[in-house]
């Protein structure tokens, strides 16, 4: 027997028209190029959603069509999203970061047919423009007296393009299974691939990022995303506001300027905000050197990485920021774990080693550990396992993909190793194909990782595995010392020594200027065991 409520679909369109009836008075700021700081309302903003879905139907957008984005965090990306999704259209948003051939080859797998772009990634297009035959026109994101000169063809300007649309659009009942976004793994083996987010799933993820123990938003917030709107959907950030009606602030370009994101801070009262660990180390750096603080801000949401300790105690302790741990993945839009607050009678080491696990799974995501022959692991905080996951916002199979994401029994493999423990908190350890295996036992990097960069000479640590003669594999520390700091290899190694199992500690220590990077920011294990394939050990360097 089915219910007997009432069949209303799950979609975007239901968050923008609850935004625009309830709050349209709430503010956007954005810092952007042409305009250092723009201002307007919700209700400015779903009017121009319309006008940009009148005028995408003007050029002849079908239901479904992928329309591309290569843009930062501001107003004109949040118009985007709505005025594409709730049209019927698939809001694809790209990586300006990734390898310029991964750039063509996503572009044509999506078939995009308009791509709309920020001005300064012209000159990356006009390179790319002879490889992107399903492209029919370029949009760049500015007013006409900031068009820069271009030879890429069809070449429009996102003002004039809306100008003369009517502000309010017929939107469409849309299904809720209907697509809604795209977005491409950053794939560090093979051609990327797409995650296609349905409506649904994105209504339902809005959901879970704004429970009690998670976002937990309320209508009279600011909230800051730092994490990048062409990255899935900005951890959906930019559904999750206007859901509630707090107040959104975009960086622009300006990701990872500790001035300009702490003036905003500053200047919109923002009260949280999301990012990598590298965005909060360059805001805490400018916050050290200028001897300022952030009054208005009381929690920063950390994942993509695992967040070192040091971001957490430097937040808390000079800034009485609190610092939460996430964890998820763009096949999981992302949300997957989120770490709350400890209790504040828990002594300060559990509570520092409950903070640096990833917290428990949020409504909406089932997880299991399993061993190399599928078998699940107990869920003790000991037992690692590759980790597994399930749920309605989780991808289910690849855009165009002919075989389904998933195990025989129905599961999303992560690629992720983890423990979890009897109250469910996750604790990654390390990417499948990262893991560091000595004398058949599994040693952590991420724990490595984390007790390097506890020490203030120490700027950025990642942690590989070597082959090693006896141990098959033995674990080597490369690290970046901090601005002025000349860390002795030898001392560095000393202070793992009671932190770590013996056996962990990393059989030496190389001293870098820079770690390679992803297009994500995480650091690439791949191509730093590439720059290291040639290391020796020292006991088996040549005398
Ligand atoms: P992406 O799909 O590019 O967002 O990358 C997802 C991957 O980033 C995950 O599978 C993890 O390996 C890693 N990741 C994300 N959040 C965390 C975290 N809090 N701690 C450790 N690794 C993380």
């Amino acid at each position: 027997m089915n219910g007997l409520m009432m069949p209303s679909q799950l979609t975007l369109t239901a968050v923008m028209r609850h935004a625009q009836a309830n709050f349209p008075g709430s503010e956007i700021v954005s810092f952007t190029a042409d305009n250092p700081t723009h201002r307007y309302t919700y209700a400015d903003a779903f009017a121009r959603s319309a006008q940009l879905a009148n005028a995408l139907q003007a050029l002849g957008a079908r239901p479904g069509d992928r329309v591309g984005t290569l843009a930062w965090n501001d107003y004109r990306h949040f118009e985007l999203y709505y005025g594409t999704s709730c049209s019927g259209l698939v809001c694809h948003t790209i990586n300006p970061r990734l390898f310029p051939e991964q750039i063509a080859y996503i572009v044509g797998h999506a078939e995009d047919r308009w791509l709309f772009i920020d001005p300064m990634f012209v000159p990356l297009l006009e390179a790319l423009a002879p490889k992107l035959s399903s492209v029919e026109g370029f949009v760049v994101l500015t007013d006409r007296a900031h068009m820069p000169d271009s030879t890429l063809p069809n070449l429009v300007c996102y003002e004039e393009l809306l100008e003369s649309q009517p502000t309010g659009f017929d939107w469409p009942s849309l299904d809720e299974n209907t697509a809604a976004a795209l977005c491409y793994t950053s794939g560090t083996t093979g051609n990327p691939k797409g995650v296609l987010y349905s409506h649904r799933a994105m209504v339902l993820h809005t959901y879970g990022v704004l429970m009690p123990d998670v976002f937990a938003l309320k209508g009279s917030e600011a909230v800051l995303p730092v994490v990048p709107m062409f990255h899935v959907n900005a951890w959906s950030i930019p559904y999750a506001v206007p859901a509630v009606g707090a107040k959104l602030v975009f960086p622009g370009p300006k990701m990872a300027c500790g001035e300009t994101l702490s003036r905003l801070i500053r200047e919109e009262g923002v009260t949280i905000a999301a990012g990598v660990p590298t965005v909060w180390l360059a805001l805490l750096k400018y916050l050290r050197e200028t001897d300022s603080t952030l009054p208005s801000l009381n929690r920063v949401v950390v994942g993509g990485s695992a967040c070192p300790w040091s971001i957490m105690e430097e937040f808390e302790q000079q800034h009485g920021v609190y610092t939460h741990h996430a964890w998820g993945m763009t096949e999981m839009s992302p949300l997957g774990t989120y770490n709350p607050r400890v209790p504040e009678d828990l002594p300060g080491d559990q509570a520092k080693a409950l903070r640096l696990k990833q917290g428990p799974a949020a409504f909406g995501v089932e997880m299991r550990i399993v061993d190399e022959q599928g078998q699940p692991q107990p869920h003790d905080g000991i037992a690692f396992g590759a980790l597994q996951v399930r749920g309605p916002w989780i991808c289910e199979r690849y855009y165009r993909a002919a075989e389904s994401a998933l195990t025989d029994d129905g599961w999303f493999d992560t690629g992720d190793v983890a423990t979890i423990d009897p109250r469910g908190y996750l604790g990654i350890t390390d990417r499948t194909k990262d893991v560091i295996k000595s004398g058949g036992e599994w040693i952590s990097s991420i724990e490595l990782e984390n007790c390097a960069m506890a020490l203030d000479e120490v700027a950025e640590a990642a942690v590989i595995g070597i082959s090693h003669e006896k141990w098959a594999e033995r674990p080597l520390l490369v690290i970046v010392p901090a601005p002025g700091a000349e860390p002795d290899p030898q001392k560095v190694l000393a202070a793992f020594e009671g932190n770590v199992a013996k056996w962990w500690i990393p059989d030496d220590c190389v001293v870098a200027e820079e770690l390679p990077h992803t297009a994500t920011g995480k650091i690439s294990k791949k191509d730093l065991r590439e720059q290291f394939a040639n290391y020796r050990w020292p006991e088996e360097q040549p005398a």
